[in-house]
């Protein structure tokens, strides 16, 4: 067979996944990867932050990997237009990439709030590893930080947030903080565990401006209440990395509409990750899961595709999990379907919560929150994600969970959870070790 060139843009999880795949699978046409940054994980910048690994540890691959793999590279250079017809990408430097076969795997930016002040100085985002050292650096023991946003990318970097400053406050235009993460009761223990800790959280706070005052931002609320700060951080929200298709007849939703091939509407271009719209694994819906997980698992499905193998993915596993002060919160799937039977088990004195939700005997989802010691003794949180994940049916243990809710375990190996998603590899047959 004739060789193709596949030429994958992002080096980010779903690119690197995709290329390491491809050559897994034998496959040794001409690769070009175009990439704005070189290859690492964000998802480790929480610990740059903290201090527990320097900025060298969160690299994921090296260039010397990428040259024994034959990928030419192209650092430092963006994606900028997209010619279908002609098959030609087009870089910000004017130049054009013919492919044959394309991976968009652009991943997604932080967005900040559309106010006045929010691109002023002192206000921080943490997205790169570039906004991890200038947040690093200006972080004090002397510093009051104000982060406004209480979801996910907030609490990833809370602990390295309060190690470094001397207050911190959250701020959240919702009544509650972690809205899309967990429910009203699981958000309510993960607010009692934060305020016992010195972290002031102010909800139902809709910011409206971010001005200089002496030395300090001060940022002004819709009920015109005020608040000062040293440092703010702006975790409000992502968006995906699709500007630049404008035009291309390639078609976008919340994210790049996808098949079960990680195909887009456009024969030959995939895409995979954060930019991605798939399946979602348990409803079956269409959706954007910006996580690491679904990132590697669409880049090896998007990798084997464009390999030439008819590899379908079965979708991807919503879940978050973040520790924060000694506290675990984890949500995985349905959580917040409320449709079906839910079993739940509060325990405050002991700071723990879990919701089970099931559609007949199958776990859709779960939220759990808990000191670290009861989260991970046994592995409760690895095992509530395999049996949301296994779809195994517990029709005959749900009664003896509502009984003993923290007795998972047991539940865990009666289901024969393992011997379920053991056989299940995102590429349908049996792993073997990564090729280095
Ligand atoms: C602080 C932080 C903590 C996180 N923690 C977790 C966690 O604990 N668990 C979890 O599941 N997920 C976590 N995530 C999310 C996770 O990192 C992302 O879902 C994942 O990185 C997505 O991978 P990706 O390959 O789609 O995109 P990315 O990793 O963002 O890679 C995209 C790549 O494309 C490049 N690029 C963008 N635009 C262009 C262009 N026009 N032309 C060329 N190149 C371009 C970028 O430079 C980058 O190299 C975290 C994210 C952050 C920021």
């Amino acid at each position: 067979m004739a060789s193709k060139r596949h030429v994958i843009v992002g080096a980010g999880t779903a690119g690197i996944n995709a290329i390491r795949t491809l050559r897994q699978m034998g496959n040794q046409d001409p690769v070009v990867l175009v990439s704005g940054e070189r290859p690492y994980s964000r998802m480790v910048l929480p610990y740059v932050l903290e201090g527990g690994i320097s900025e060298g540890h969160t690299a994921t691959l090296s260039p010397n990997q990428l040259e024994r793999w034959g990928v030419e590279m192209r650092f430092g250079l963006r994606a900028a237009g997209l010619d279908t017809k002609a098959k030609t990408l087009k870089l910000d430097n004017g130049e054009d990439i013919p492919y044959d076969s394309l991976l968009i795997a652009t991943g997604s930016s932080a967005a900040r709030l559309p106010i006045p002040g929010a691109d002023g100085a002192g206000i921080h985002s943490f997205w790169t590893l570039k906004d991890a050292r200038g947040l690093k650096t200006h972080i004090t023991p002397n510093s009051h930080v104000v982060m406004v946003g209480a979801g996910f990318i907030s609490f990833t970097i809370l602990n390295g947030i309060l190690q470094h400053a001397g207050k911190v406050t959250i701020v959240e235009v919702e009544s509650r903080i972690l809205p899309r993460m967990v429910d009203n009761a699981g958000a309510e223990m993960t607010a009692q565990w934060l305020t016992a800790r010195g972290v002031t959280l102010r909800t139902g706070a809709r910011l409206k401006e971010i001005a200089q005052s002496g030395d300090k931002r001060r940022l002004t609320f819709a009920d015109g209440g005020t608040l000062d700060a040293d440092v703010v951080v702006m975790a409000t929200g992502i968006r995906p990395n699709l500007g630049w298709l404008e035009g291309s007849g390639v078609k976008v939703d919340k994210g790049i509409v996808v098949d079960d091939h990680m195909q887009s509407n456009v024969a030959g271009v995939y895409a995979a990750g954060d930019v991605a719209q798939g399946r979602n694994l348990i409803s079956g819906a269409s959706e954007v899961h910006a996580i690491e997980p679904t990132a590697m698992e669409h880049g090896r499905v998007a990798g084997a595709n464009m390999a030439g193998e008819k590899v379908s993915y079965p979708g991807s596993l919503l879940m978050n999990v973040v520790g924060v002060a000694g506290l675990e919160i984890a949500s995985f799937g349905a959580w917040d379907d409320a449709s079906g039977e839910a079993i739940v088990d509060v325990r405050k004195q002991q700071s723990s919560y879990r919701c089970y939700r099931f559609q007949g005997g199958r776990m859709m989802g779960a939220i759990l929150v808990a000191p670290e010691g009861e989260a991970w003794r046994g592995n409760d949180l690895g095992m509530l994600k395999g049996l949301v994940q296994s779809g195994a049916d517990l029709s005959a243990w749900k009664n003896f969970l509502k009984a003993n809710p923290l007795e998972i375990k047991q539940v865990y190996l009666a289901a024969r959870t393992v011997s379920g998603l053991l056989p299940r590899t995102v590429l349908g047959r049996p792993s073997s070790a990564p090729i280095a």
